[in-house]
Parts: C-alpha cells; structure tokens; sequence
C-alpha cells in the first residue's frame, strides 16, 4: 500500500514538516539517514548553543532543539526509519523510494529535507590526515586531547570559520583563522567577537596549500593570494568550515537543479519541478540557510503537500 507522504531528512525543515502532516492527517513516514552529517539530526546536531532561534531568550543547545522536534513529531504521530535513502523513482506514480536498509516503498507525495553537507579542500594531503588532526566540525572534535593547549587553525572566512575558533579558543593556545580575502563574510556581531578575542588572530589573504604531517598535522604550508609568497604555521589541528554542498547525489538526476547544485523549487513555494514533490530547507536555500528558514519552508512543504494530495485525491 502505497504511503501518503514520505519525508526524507531530520534536520529542522524534515522535522517541521512532519509536525505539520502528521497534524493535518498525513500520517507521515519520515527517513532519518546518517550519510549526510554521520548524525540523524541534520547540521545542529552538531552545532553548540543556538543563540538566534526566536523563543529561547537565553539559547538552546542544537541538540537539545533537534530532540524536541523529533519527539514533538513522534508525539503528532509520525512514523521515523532510521536509515539513508538510497534511490526515488520519480517518473512514476506513487513515487517510488528506496532505502539502503532494503525498505521500497511508495508514496503519493515526497518532500525533501536532506541538508547540506561540509565542504572539503581538495588536497591529497587532506584526505590523508583527516581525522589525524585535521577535521571539518569543532564541537564534535575541539575537545579532544590532541588539541588541547595546542595552536589550531580554523580554515574559512563565514559565520561557521568564527564560531567554530570561538569554541576552539576554549582549548587551544591560540586560534588562526585562515581566510582567502582581506574581509570576512561571517555577520557583523560574529566578525566583532572574532576581532577582539585575545586568542583569536586572523591570517588574512592566505590559502592552505598543503597539510603537513606524518602520522599527524603538524604544520599549515600557506600561500599567500596576493604575493604568492610562501610560509608555514606549525599547529596541532586544523578545522575546516568552508561552506556546504546540497544533499541531492540519491535523486539521480530526477529534479531539476538550480545552477549551484540546490534543488529548485518554484518561487514562493515547495514546489520542485516535478508535481507531486517538494523540496525544504538546505537542500533547497543557498542564500539564509538558517535553522528557521529551514524550519519555515519545512513547514510551507508540509502545507503545500497538503493541498496538493487534497486537490488529488492522494495518489
Ligand atoms: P559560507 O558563509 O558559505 O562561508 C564559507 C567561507 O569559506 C567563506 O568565507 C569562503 O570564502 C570560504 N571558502 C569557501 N571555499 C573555500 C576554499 N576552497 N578555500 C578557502 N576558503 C574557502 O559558509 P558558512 O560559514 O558555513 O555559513 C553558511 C550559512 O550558515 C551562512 O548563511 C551563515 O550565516 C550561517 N551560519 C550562521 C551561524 C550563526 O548564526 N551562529 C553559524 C554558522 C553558520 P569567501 O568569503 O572568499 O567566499
């Protein structure tokens, strides 16, 4: 029997959007996979205090935030499998969804909600001494002991690069963030509280061109992007908030796509370029990417599914 609506993702947009089906009597089936952050949960789960989501005056931890959605869903009725998708159908009606757990299933509407992923730099010397000092999440990996009173780079110029160094500058010795430009991109309170912390210096206009080490990151080779001059920064670790990459590899080619990577959905709404399945949160947003903006157009995807299974009939 075909599955009224299936939500694939857990993150903010997912978990919203199952609230709200699960309260209009969608009975929904929502997949929470692993592969995109290694966490069911999405971005936050990952992120410490979040100091900006309206109704916490004093904030709330990511985690704490991404449990209680999970169970305000669970509470409305919603239905969770924890395992990644591995394939959909979309030429087909219902649509077809298909786990790596072997589940194959069908529904008459799919929305997703499956985020973005961490950007990596493209260096050999990356992919040889990832986890070995160098890593792409703080809070997962700040506190460990290797970095502990340690110099540590932050690699990037946005709000992750100078979060992730003032949570880094709990535990290190001294905390650089390596930027490519002469300005950063982070918003202005988070540029103030990387500026004027004491453990915090910001090597300007300087790319990693290599990540030194044996068994383990020792040093930084930096270029500079303007001079092309080379130096080295000896540091424990290095942590890498470069951006992120929309979660789309399992669609196969089945949706359109806008021109960097994001799924497209029609403006103002859910809707993606095929009829019948929407599209919220990162995946989707390339431009605010914020936890409720995700949580908004998880909650504008469940209304549009909504509609659109009514005026249908379902399937
Ligand atoms: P972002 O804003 O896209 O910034 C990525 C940074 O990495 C940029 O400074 C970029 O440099 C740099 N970069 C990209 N590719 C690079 C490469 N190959 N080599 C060196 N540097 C590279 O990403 P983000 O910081 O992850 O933030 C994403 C979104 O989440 C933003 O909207 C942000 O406001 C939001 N966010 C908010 C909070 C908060 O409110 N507390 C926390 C985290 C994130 P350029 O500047 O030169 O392009």
């Amino acid at each position: 029997m075909s599955e009224k609506l299936i939500i694939i993702g857990s993150g903010p947009s997912g978990l919203t959007a199952a609230i709200y089906a699960a309260r209009a009597n969608l009975n929904p089936l929502l997949f929470e996979g692993f592969s995109a952050g290694g966490i069911p949960g999405g971005q936050l789960m990952i992120t410490t205090t979040i100091e900006n989501f309206p109704g916490f005056k004093d904030g709330i931890g990511g985690q704490e935030l991404m449990t209680n959605m999970r169970e305000q869903a669970l509470h409305f009725g919603t239905r969770i499998i924890t395992e990644d998708v591995e394939s959909v159908a979309f030429g087909e009606r219902p649509f077809g969804v298909k786990s790596y757990g072997g589940d194959s299933l069908q529904a008459c509407a799919v929305i997703i909600s499956t985020g973005a992923t961490a950007q990596r730099l493209p260096l050999d010397s990356e992919k040889k001494l990832f986890g070995r000092g160098i890593s792409a999440c703080a809070v997962c990996d700040g506190a460990l002991p290797v970095f502990r009173n340690k110099p540590i780079a932050v690699i990037g110029g946005g709000d992750t690069a100078v979060e992730e160094a003032l949570h880094l500058s709990k535990f290190g010795s001294r905390i650089f963030i390596i930027h490519r430009r002469d300005s950063l991109r982070a918003s202005t309170i988070m540029q103030e509280r990387a500026l004027k912390h004491d453990k915090i210096e910001i090597l300007w206009n300087k790319a990693v061109e290599e990540f030194v080490g044996d068994k383990m990151l020792s040093a930084l080779k930096l270029k500079d992007t303007r001079t092309g001059e080379t130096s080295v920064l000896e540091v424990s670790g290095a942590f890498e908030a470069i951006g992120h990459r929309p979660n789309t590899g399992f669609l196969g080619g089945q949706l359109r796509l806008n021109e960097s990577g994001y799924i497209f959905t029609h403006p103002g709404t859910t809707q993606t370029s095929v009829e019948g399945i929407f599209a919220a949160g990162d995946v989707q947003d390339f431009r605010y990417r914020q936890a409720i903006t995700a949580a908004g157009s998880g909650c504008m995807s469940a209304l549009d599914a909504q509609k659109w299974l009514t005026e249908r009939g379902f399937c």
